[in-house]
C-alpha cells in the first residue's frame, strides 16, 4: 500500500491515450490498491492510472466509499440519457463546472485477475465511470465544462 503522487493538468501524460493492460500479475494488483489508497487519501471518488503517471487502461471508482469498482480495460457498451452535474478532478485543483454525462451506462471491464465483469451504473456512479474512462483517452472534464463554477 502506498500513496502515489497525483499528476496535475499541464502534464502531457494526462493528454496521452493509455495502453491496454495485457498482463494480469501482482504488480497490477499493487497498482490498483495504491490507486484506491491515493484516491481515498485525496477524498476523490475516482482515479485513473494516467493521473499517477501510468499510461495503462486502469481506473478505480468508489462513489460511496464502500463499493469499490476496479476497471481494467473498460469499454462502454451502452450509454443512455443525459445528466448534468458539477464536477471536479484531482488533477485539476481549483476547477469546477457543470458537465453533461450519460445517465445510465453498461460498462464491461476486467478485474485485477483478468476476469471480465459487466457493470450497470446510473446517476453519480455513471458520471464517475464516464469521467474516469475519459482520462484513459486523454480527455479531461475541463474540456467538457458547459458552465464554469467558482
Ligand atoms: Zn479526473
Amino acid at each position: 500500500m502506498a500513496i502515489r503522487e497525483i499528476v496535475k493538468v499541464g502534464d502531457e501524460v494526462l493528454r496521452t491515450k493509455a495502453k491496454e493492460v495485457t498482463e494480469f500479475n501482482d504488480s497490477l494488483g499493487v497498482l490498483i490498491d495504491d490507486m484506491f489508497d491515493t484516491m481515498f487519501k485525496a477524498d476523490g471518488v475516482g482515479l485513473a492510472a494516467p493521473q499517477i503517471g501510468i499510461l495503462r487502461r486502469v481506473c478505480v471508482v468508489s462513489v460511496d466509499g464502500m463499493t469499490r469498482y476496479e476497471l481494467v480495460n473498460p469499454v462502454i457498451l451502452k450509454a443512455k440519457g443525459i445528466q448534468r452535474g458539477a464536477e471536479g478532478c484531482l488533477s485539476c485543483p481549483g476547477r469546477s463546472g457543470i458537465v453533461a454525462r450519460p445517465k445510465k451506462m453498461t460498462v464491461q471491464a476486467q478485474d485485477r485477475f483478468g476476469e471480465t465483469k459487466l457493470y450497470k451504473v446510473e446517476g453519480y456512479a455513471a458520471c464517475a465511470f464516464s469521467h474516469e474512462i475519459d482520462h484513459l483517452d486523454g480527455i479531461l472534464f475541463i474540456d467538457k465544462i458547459e458552465q464554469e463554477e467558482e
